[in-house]
């Protein structure tokens, strides 16, 4: 078995525990495999584990690399997580099946158009800054409010839930935790919280897609 295969089932079998521990039910964590960087070859041994959920950052790698893959393994899905510019956003609406980074009104608006003229609907997670750091994307805290119904009642925009990418420097698990809050105060059922290093945590605050990439494929080069 590859490495790739043997840490993916690792981190199976660390959600399940992690989803048990804390009362809930596993089938009910999504786990996002982040493949950004990683060259096709090395993506392969996980689609042909079963992995069917992969993230990637970078539309144009993502375009490079998966129309290939989707060919052997149409049932394959990718979110998008990394920052999404808004002349981006038709490329992105054909190519991924979820965009876990709406974070302005700009985007919010293309994704509406790009969404209306395809007939596409890519599941939609607005992100949220929950640090307020100043080079990190993301609405803040204390503008989501707003920013959600702007994307419900102004672009006409459904939205899943909710993402973020807590400071390097804090301990994650308050950032889950509001998170959570906001999104339980606007009927978001999707939450996508946790990485390699702090997923359990992320599982323990209700965490509904993890997005695992080095603790599965390896640190990246
Ligand atoms: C790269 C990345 C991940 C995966 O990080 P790891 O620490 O390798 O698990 C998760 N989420 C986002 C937004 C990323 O950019």
């Amino acid at each position: 078995m590859s490495d790739t295969v043997t840490r993916l089932a690792e981190t199976k079998a660390a959600i399940a525990r992690a989803a048990r521990d804390f009362e809930r039910d596993p089938a009910s964590v999504t786990l996002i495999a982040v493949s950004k960087t990683m060259p096709a070859e090395a993506i392969l041994p996980a689609l042909e584990a079963g992995q069917r959920v992969f993230g990637e950052n970078y539309v144009q790698e993502a375009k490079a690399k998966w129309p290939g893959l989707k060919e052997r393994f149409p049932d394959a899905q990718l979110h998008m997580i990394g920052p999404l510019q808004s002349n981006k956003a038709r490329e992105a609406v054909e190519l991924f099946d979820a965009i876990h980074s709406l974070d302005r009104e700009s985007l919010a608006k293309e994704l509406a158009r790009e969404i209306a003229g395809s007939g596409r609907t890519p599941r939609l997670f607005v992100q949220v800054n929950t640090g307020d750091e100043p080079q990190k994307g993301g609405v803040s805290p204390s503008q989501i409010d707003a920013f959600l119904l702007r994307c419900r009642d102004g672009h006409g925009l459904a939205i899943d839930g909710l993402m973020c990418i807590p400071p390097a420097a804090d301990p994650p698990s308050p950032h889950f935790a509001l998170l959570a809050k906001i999104a339980a105060r606007h009927g978001l059922k999707g939450l996508s919280m946790g990485m390699s290093a702090d997923y359990e945590a992320a599982i323990q605050l209700g965490a509904t897609h993890v997005r695992v990439g080095s603790a599965i494929f390896g640190a990246r080069g």
